[in-house]
């Protein structure tokens, strides 16, 4: 899984009076809680070995699906094969608030249903193999969701940290691996996408069924099925794996900016890692209002659709680290597995770290390095703060698990060797694969490969909580790149004049980095003495330092006035954004009423991101501009409003209530929308629309606006309505 990775410069809050209403744009900040940390995934995803995997091992699970879109039910006809490992009277699925219908007793075998298990009783003996069958029927709580796209249905699952049990019944303990093969009866308008090579399509009377065959055993929590409207584009590894990038239709001019560099990344990996992929095709796809930002399920990957993004998009939010990540992981947890979440770093320092040595490939050497930088910063702060994890044990931080991991690999990599790390990497993998693993399994291979003594490196980098500091920034120092940064960084203790040679230099490298690194430094200038740099800056071709300039500099001053209107036509939309709102606020401070709305005029048609950044700004400044084609202010405020419904996605919702509030402008539609919003399925946006929920009902006109919609709440809605005793 993953949480993202976004070239992401720091900006202050602003506050900027807008009429008589204070209007507070977030601008940069937002940008961060859009696209960061969304899931708390170790706290509710640590398990232990169940006592079943000793008495019996289930070989396959194979289910017959039907998707009720309405009701949001699934039916499904389940036959599951298994081998008694001692004799026993009981075996069981783990299988949440199912119900049983038409079961098969054949064998002996009695099957009942529990609020949490499907169990099999009967006389089971040792090494002897079985099959039982079942239908059942589950309204499901969580793991699989049924979600409306643009007011055309989608269905999908999320199993890591969630449990397929809650809508197929199988095993949660992920020292089973199950050959899982799912087929699903659906609309033949409709595409279903699932682990494994698709076997057979029937249609008739337009319902098709797709069958899925998956030929590897796998743990529960990496099957996957998604159900929507999409196309597809194929494309072949080198080794010849088949690559399935799927989209929505109305995406297709943003498959190529998304999935740029695919091939690439694959067959990079492929060839480094040394073992061929584990599965016979890769598939990937987005979803709509997805949990995270990827998910590796086997041989299919789902990934959060706001990553389908345009050429400009690409700058600032493009898809290449979650697919570089997703893709590690089909090694690095799907192959092999985790005995327990104490081991979790084995999946997630490997796929964070193999992203990196992919995207190194792509973007270079200062890129990888400076992510390692910036990720040593981030420890070392926790660090300090007496909070850092051990890297083996339960319960870790994504910190500590994602980026604390790669660290140590980084270091083990430096301590062994290239090639001896790759030699030992290979090897763990082949030894183990399609098993579950250890650290000590993995460290012991490294150890039959070297001489090197490896017991320092364990007990500073996997059993102690303390950031090994000194030993990352020593590895950095060894990179010239680096050392140029460091340098630079350095001079943010030094006086202007000592340090604004070295700061034009720094501009002049055209370095993403140095570049932006140099610019931050200005913004703590006044400006009269650093005017000539941030010329210089302006004058560069590089959208980093220019982005820099657009999001550190909170007033535009006089002399940049014409270089922020460049600023609006760059290839970033952060950039642009930025640029918008300062030239909206400088013009306010003049009040040149006449220039804001010529300024509006430039961005009319502009969008932006998904979440509609742009978009909803430039609604929300039009509505705040006096006298901006008010012909039109009426169809742009029901725009505004438009973009709250729920088949819009949630990053969109939330800027778009997020306008509103500050517009102070709720009506009965958005407000519905809202409460929708109060219990959506993800958590982030569901916690931030009930914390604005909360405002908006200390005015009482929206709580008699709420009181008189009674009746067209859902039953979800009006449960939490009651709960915080609006009724
Ligand atoms: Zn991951």
């Amino acid at each position: 899984m993953i949480v993202s990775s976004i070239k992401t410069p720091s900006f202050h809050l602003a506050f900027y009076l807008c009429g008589s209403k204070v209007v507070i744009f977030e601008g940069m900040k937002y940008i961060f809680l859009c696209v960061g940390v969304f899931f708390a995934f170790a706290k509710a995803y640590s398990q232990e070995i169940s006592p079943q995997t000793a008495i019996v091992d289930v070989q396959k699970i194979n289910a017959h699906l039907q998707l009720d879109f309405e009701d949001q039910v699934i039916t499904g006809k389940v036959s599951v094969d298994f081998i008694m490992k001692e004799a026993a009277k009981e075996v069981f699925l783990d299988a949440h608030s199912v119900a049983l219908s038409s079961i098969s007793d054949e064998g002996g075998i009695a099957i009942t249903a529990t609020e949490d298990k499907v169990i099999f009783t009967g006389n089971f003996k040792k090494d002897k193999e079985y099959q039982a069958s079942f239908t059942y029927k589950v309204h499901p709580k969580q793991t699989a969701y049924f979600v409306n796209n643009q007011d055309k249905h989608q269905f999908w699952t999320q199993g890591q940290g969630k449990y397929t049990s809650h809508w197929l019944p199988s095993l949660d303990d992920m020292n089973d691996k199950i050959e899982f093969d799912i087929s699903v009866d659906h609309s033949s308008e409709m595409t279903a996408i699932s682990n494994g090579l698709i076997e057979t399509v029937e249609k008739d009377n337009g319902i098709t069924t797709s069958t899925f065959d998956m030929q590897h055993p796998i743990s529960s929590y990496l099957v996957a099925l998604v159900v929507g409207d999409y196309e597809v584009n194929e494309e072949v590894a080198t080794s010849g794996v088949p690559l399935s990038y799927y989209y929505y239709p109305e995406d297709a001019d943003k498959v190529a900016s998304t999935y740029r560099y695919s091939k690439q990344i694959f067959d990079f990996l492929e060839n480094k890692i040394g073992v061929p992929f584990p599965f016979k095709t890769y598939k990937q796809v987005p979803v709509k209002d997805f949990l995270y930002a990827g998910m590796e399920n086997a041989g299919c990957t789902i990934f959060s659709d706001r990553f389908m993004i345009d050429e400009i998009g690409f700058t600032d939010q493009n898809y290449v680290n979650v697919n570089a990540h997703e893709l590690a992981h089909q090694w690095f947890g799907d192959l092999i597995t985790e005995t327990k979440s104490d081991h979790h770093w084995l999946h997630e320092g490997f796929a964070t770290y193999y992203a990196l040595l992919a995207e190194r490939e792509i973007f270079g050497n200062d890129y990888f390095y400076f992510k390692l930088f910036e990720t040593a910063e981030q420890l070392r702060e926790l660090s300090d703060q007496g909070k850092g994890q051990r890297l083996v044990a339960a319960g870790g931080s994504s910190l500590t698990y994602y980026q604390k991991g790669a660290w140590a690999l980084h270091i083990l990599r430096e301590t062994v060797g290239e090639e001896t790390f790759d030699k030992a990497v290979r090897s763990y993998l082949m030894k183990y694969a399609y098993k579950n693993v250890t650290t000590d399994h993995f460290m012991d291979e490294v150890a039959s490969f070297t001489s090197v003594d490896l017991t320092e490196f364990s007990k500073n980098w996997l059993y102690q909580g303390a950031f090994q500091a000194e030993d990352a920034v020593n590895s950095l120092k060894k990179n010239e790149f680096m050392q140029n940064y460091f340098q630079i960084q350095s001079g943010r203790s030094v006086t202007l004049s000592a340090k604004f040679t070295q700061l034009m230099k720094a501009i002049e490298t055209e370095n993403d980095y140095l570049g932006q690194e140099a610019v931050y430094q200005l913004s703590e200038e006044s400006i009269s003495g650093v005017l000539p740099a941030y010329k210089k800056a302006m004058a560069t071709k590089n959208l980093y330092t220019r982005q820099a300039i657009a999001t550190s500099l909170e007033t535009i001053p006089k002399e940049l006035e014409l270089d922020f209107y460049d600023l609006l036509n760059d290839d970033s939309y952060i950039t642009q954004e930025q640029a918008l709102i300062k030239l909206w606020v400088y013009h306010q401070q003049r009040n040149d009423v006449k220039s804001q709305r010529n300024l509006l005029d430039l961005k009319e048609n502009a969008f932006g991101f998904a979440d509609g950044n742009i978009k909803t700004l430039w609604l929300t400044l039009s509505l705040a501009t006096p006298d901006y084609k008010p012909e039109a202010s009426l169809k742009r405020y029901k725009g505004l409003i438009e973009y709250t419904a729920p088949k819009y996605p949630y990053q969109l919702r939330q800027n778009a209530f997020r306008y509103l509030e500050q517009l102070q402008s709720f009506e009965k539609e958005s407000l519905k929308n809202l409460v929708e919003a109060s219990v959506h399925h993800v958590w982030r946006f569901r916690e931030s629309a009930r914390k604005q929920l909360d405002r908006q009902l200390k005015n009482t006109e929206y709580v008699s606006t709420i009181r008189g919609m009674k009746n067209i709440f859902s039953e979800k809605e009006m449960a939490y309505l009651k709960r915080i005793e609006v009724f």
